[in-house]
């Protein structure tokens, strides 16, 4: 009776996925942020691992594409909703209040663990597929050369080019020492040097040049005086998410010599609607160039949107920026609700997010993983993933740190986020999963 109950309880789910796709379904199309129209001559493809961890990789997708301003409310939505889970799990059962507490944690650091690796391993975006002649190009993003960055160059040169994109722009924060740390036979290949300098007006902006340069030469500048020695040296000047700090008007900025703008940045998503079409129909107007970009940091590897225009990827990059070309910015995306009701119930939000989008041959690679993660924490085996994973998880830490150390030497001069933050959370997490691994084992 009790096994019937328990399967009957899986075909349920089971039922509820499938019939939730074939009502919800309403697949995302690609679009061009400027025109607001579909592009039916692009196209992403999905790489070869998604099927295989279909779960967490469509977890992973959902996280990364959420607004910045979302992550709080979307962190303690989870973690209630798991917490409740776990409370009405151990009062059916009859957990001890012990139990209960060790299994609340337990769970609670198995979400952080899912969040640390979406934002940690480096695994494949969706790709751009593009018609011949068009380059795809990311003209902002960093690697650990910047104090908040922690990924290197070798891995940023990599998720450019699972994602589609041609070429990128390396903008590290206010110095340009990140371009040679790039494989010489990438560089204006790939790769081309930039930076994203701070100025003394308070707000940055994206250098775009054509070949290598001091970066230090630009420090301490007004907008205005680093603009015109910029042109000077033929650079191209591009306003990164004006949003963020709403300083100057679009006008002033275009006066001042304004070369382009974001208007879209996968690190700032939360431009009003409003503002972005006002920015969009002056860039228009006045033939500033527009760009969607990645704003690259190392944390998570799945892109949104790309750049593309009609160019040559033999020619540099920055000299066809010079030529103004017509730009557009594709965007796979739907639009996400801010609403206090989405939060309260964001696991189910991100169940609708991801079932009215999925096809089928990964909402089957789902049901799969479903059955299966169902089966094993019914089978006798679950006891001693439970026991074990904590031992493998400390192993996993330390690993992980001795990797950041590494990667991060010769870098110690610029980068600060990972000994400042990397380095002590991978510890905490340790210590946690240590002090976890004693009281699990008392209370098997
Ligand atoms: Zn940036």
């Amino acid at each position: 009776m009790k096994y019937l109950n328990t399967f009957g309880l899986l075909a349920i789910c089971i039922c509820l996925i499938v019939g939730s796709n074939i009502i919800f379904y309403s697949p995302i199309h690609l679009y061009d942020l400027i025109t607001g129209l579909q592009s039916a001559d692009f196209s992403i493809t999905w790489p070869g691992i998604r099927i295989f961890i279909e779960p967490f990789y469509s977890f992973a997708f959902y996280i990364l594409a959420l607004n910045r301003d979302f992550y709080k409310p979307v962190v303690i939505s989870w973690i209630l909703w798991v917490l409740g889970i776990i409370f009405v799990y151990c009062l059916i059962y009859k957990k001890s209040v012990k139990q209960m507490l060790v299994n609340m944690a337990y769970s609670v650091m198995i979400l952080f663990t899912v969040f640390s690796f979406v934002a940690l391993i480096p695994i494949p975006g969706p790709k751009l597929e593009k018609p011949k002649g068009y380059i795809a190009v990311d003209i902002h993003s960093h690697t650990l050369r910047s104090h908040d960055n922690v990924a290197p160059e070798s891995i940023s040169l990599k998720a450019h080019l699972w994602q589609g994109f041609d070429a990128f722009f390396n903008t590290e924060h206010n110095h340009s020492k990140g371009f040679l740390t790039f494989p010489a036979d990438t560089r204006y290949k790939i790769v081309y040097p930039g930076m994203q300098m701070r100025t003394k007006d308070g707000v940055s902006v994206i250098l775009l040049s054509q070949k290598e340069f001091n970066g230090y030469d630009y420090e301490n500048m007004s907008l205005e005086d680093l603009m015109k020695k910029a042109h000077e040296n033929n650079m191209f000047v591009v306003m990164p998410h004006w949003w963020k700090w709403h300083e100057h008007t679009f006008a002033k900025l275009k006066d001042i010599g304004i070369d382009g703008f974001e208007i879209y940045n996968c690190g700032y998503r939360y431009f009003d609607k409003n503002e972005q079409k006002s920015m969009i129909s002056f860039a228009k107007e006045n033939n500033l160039t527009m760009f969607g970009v990645t704003d690259w940091h190392g944390w998570g590897y799945m892109s949104d949107v790309w750049t593309v225009f009609e160019g040559n990827t033999l020619e540099n990059i920055e000299i066809q920026l010079l030529k103004k070309p017509k730009t557009k910015v594709l965007l796979y995306r739907r639009e996400q609700s801010g609403s206090v009701i989405r939060f309260i119930f964001e696991p189910f939000y991100a169940f609708y997010y991801y079932i009215s989008n999925v096809t089928l041959k990964y909402l089957i690679s789902f049901t799969i993983w479903i059955i299966a993660v169902f089966l094993i924490f019914k089978s006798r085996f679950f006891k001693y993933i439970k026991k074990y994973l904590p031992v493998f998880m400390v192993v996993v830490c330390v690993l992980g740190a001795i990797y950041f150390c590494i990667i991060v030497r010769p870098f110690t001069d610029t980068n600060t986020i990972v000994m400042k933050s990397v380095i002590p959370a991978l510890a905490g997490f340790c210590v946690l999963w240590l002090i976890l691994c004693k009281s699990n084992n008392n209370c098997l």
